[in-house]
């Protein structure tokens, strides 16, 4: 069966947690849409169009794999680009009441829409984009936890700030 999977988030800027929930979901569905939620209220670091070019450099190597911007809501979006699946990557307990909530909140909205969960590798569990952030902000080394172009983009940012 032909599955499209969405997955949903801010990736400001997208991390190897991301993408190792990616690569995972790739192999699991026909299709894979990111889904870059342009999230005004967040004050993102990367404009949407930015984090979008990122996801797109990072993910070039897998062919079931689009990135999209959105600014609608999540299960109108998934409708529009044929979902049937949402996906979420899930880290630690901490993550769980959050997303729960989501999951169920999307799903009285659209009872076909099922949320999937995955969770990434060890050794990315513990990154966050806002960690990531604060780090290089205070010049530290996020080479292990971002794409290398991700850490170029980064290092750019804040030298300029
Ligand atoms: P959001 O603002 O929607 O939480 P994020 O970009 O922070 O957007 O995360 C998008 C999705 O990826 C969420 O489901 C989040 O739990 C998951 N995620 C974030 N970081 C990681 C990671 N290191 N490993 C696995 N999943 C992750």
């Amino acid at each position: 069966m032909e599955i499209t999977a969405i997955y949903p988030g801010t990736f400001d800027p997208v991390t190897s947690g991301h993408l190792d929930i990616i690569d995972r979901a790739a192999r699991l569905y026909s299709k894979v849409i990111v889904a870059v939620a342009v999230n005004s209220n967040k004050s993102p670091l990367f404009d949407v169009t930015q984090r979008v070019k990122l996801l797109e450099e990072v993910t070039d190597i897998f062919e079931n794999v689009s990135i999209i911007g959105f600014d609608n809501l999540l299960v109108d979006c998934a409708k529009q680009q044929g979902a049937s699946v949402i996906l979420r990557g899930l880290r630690a307990i901490s993550d769980f009441e959050y997303e729960f909530q989501l999951a169920g909140m999307n799903r009285r909205l659209s009872p076909g829409l099922e949320t999937v969960f995955l969770t990434p590798a060890e050794q990315y569990e513990f990154i966050s984009s806002s960690m990531i952030k604060e780090i290089a902000r205070l010049g530290g080394d996020v080479s292990s936890f971002v794409p290398k172009i991700v850490q170029e983009h980064l290092i750019e940012k804040f030298n300029r700030g």
